[in-house]
């Protein structure tokens, strides 16, 4: 939105920016028109400068009102990543624009990123050609280190989140039921998709640094575990949002199909609405893991007897497998009216060879699920934060991406990867 604001020396202001910025002095003081003092002015008058907003420990109140730190400045600023440039090629340090802190924006310092299989699905070119170089990540958390005037919802020190999106149009009638994910005029995801704002595509969490209209960012409550609250804000809404959706209540059955980031998010979120939850793994060494995480008891899908025992038992299954499997013998497993909702294969569901009789005689439901819209996000993070609930998960860091990646591909991962950019920044 413009305003008639002018800056000091009356040349105004650049009007293809929401912090507005004097093409002549470089200024975004505010002489009238804007309900809020600018950042500078403000910095000015705390006597403060272009103040560095400290990455940890506590904040002084003038450190809180409108710093930006000298790294961004009132322009698009630089920020290292690692991208991906092919679908073979190991990741590697790349330089990221980051746009101009908007009225509305937070510059987010990333110090944790979760690195979630569809973080490989998008670089393998799984779903489609990607744009190289990709950096991905959809997991983070982060400390706010700059906000723009009009930003309510976070002050510089605050830790903050950003899930699967960055945008969307917030008009059509899916972003008015707070539904973002499913945005009419398509939702702007936080890697590799069209970047509405900046032009190109969207770069993710594999970053120092990221720039998001706060909407779209979600307030961490204090106390949580950061790295292990950063797979939450992709694999706990994912998982969340069906439990919710499909009202799974205390003492219902549910089953998890595959157990790795999402589907260890799945087992403790059941397990906290005192729900049954089995897990269905193919790999052995989970099954001690899964009872540890609260689960009554976990099974190998080549288990034929207990395949047979679990016949019509459960409410409802979440699978989460990343690839096109039989789903007919977990169908049979659905008690009359269960649904299974798939949240994992997103491509063809070629191998699935599902019974349109089966279906109908028992009124199975099959079903699909996508992330969950940003009040939910917070809804999860909030449970999470009461509960005590995080993932398990195993800290690398950045120059260890490709290697991640090959193990979570090979169900090695035990049971999330996050790469851990607090460390280094701890060090500085
Ligand atoms: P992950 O960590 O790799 O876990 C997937 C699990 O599926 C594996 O650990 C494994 O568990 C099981 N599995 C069975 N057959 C497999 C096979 N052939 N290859 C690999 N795993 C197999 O993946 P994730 O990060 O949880 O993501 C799971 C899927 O959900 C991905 O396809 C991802 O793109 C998708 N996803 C969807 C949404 C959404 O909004 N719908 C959001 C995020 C992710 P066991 O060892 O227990 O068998
Ligand atoms: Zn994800």
């Amino acid at each position: 939105m413009q305003s008639q604001a002018r800056c000091k020396c009356r040349s105004g202001f650049s009007s293809t920016q929401e912090v507005q910025v004097c093409k002549q002095c470089g200024d975004d003081d505010h002489e009238s028109g804007l309900a809020e003092p600018s950042r500078r002015a403000l910095l000015k008058a705390a006597g403060t400068g272009l103040a560095a907003a400290p990455l940890f420990g506590a904040m002084s109140a003038s450190a809180q009102t409108r710093p930006v730190s000298p790294a961004v400045g009132a322009g698009p600023f630089p920020t290292r990543a690692w991208s991906a440039n092919s679908a073979t090629a190991p990741f590697s340090p790349f330089s990221v624009q980051r746009r101009a802190v908007g009225a509305k924006d937070v510059v987010i310092d990333v110090l944790y990123c979760g690195i979630c299989h569809s973080d490989i699905h998008t670089v393998h070119g799984d779903w489609g050609a990607p744009n190289y170089p990709v950096v991905p990540g959809h997991e983070i958390v982060g400390r706010v280190v700059a906000v723009g005037s009009a930003v309510k919802k976070f002050r510089v020190g605050d830790v903050a989140g950003v899930g699967c999106m960055v945008d969307s149009c917030g008009e059509c009638e899916n972003c008015l039921a707070d539904r973002e994910q499913n945005c009419l005029k398509g939702t702007t995801f936080t890697y590799d998709a069209p970047d509405k704002v900046s032009g190109g595509v969207t770069y993710g969490g594999y970053s120092e640094r990221i720039v998001v209209t706060e909407h779209f960012a979600i307030r961490i409550p204090p106390g949580m575990d950061l790295a292990a609250t950063a797979p939450l804000l992709c694999a706990g809404i994912t998982t969340f949002s069906p439990m919710q959706h499909w009202r799974l209540q205390s003492g219902q059955r549910v089953g998890v199909i595959g157990m790795g980031g999402l589907g260890h998010v799945a087992v403790k979120l059941a397990v906290a609405r005192r729900a049954e939850v089995t897990v269905l793994t193919t790999s052995p060494s989970k099954i001690a893991d899964a009872r540890r995480m609260g689960a009554r008891e976990a099974v190998l899908w080549s288990d034929a007897d207990a395949m047979k025992r679990l016949a019509g038992h459960f409410d409802l299954l979440i699978s989460t497998v990343p690839v096109s499997y039989r789903m007919q013998p977990f169908f049979e497993l659905l008690k009359l009216d269960g649904t299974l909702v798939n949240v994992g294969a997103l491509g063809t569901l070629s191998e699935a060879d599902l019974s349109g009789m089966a279906m109908g005689f028992g009124r199975k439901s099959l079903s699909g699920s996508m992330i969950g819209g940003i009040a939910e996000t917070q809804e999860v993070i909030d449970y999470c934060a009461a509960r005590n609930i995080a993932a398990d998960v195993e800290l690398i860091q950045p120059n260890q991406i490709s290697q991640a990646f090959e193990r979570v591909v090979n169900k090695g991962v035990r049971y999330r990867f996050v790469i851990d950019f607090a460390s280094t920044k701890r060090s500085v």
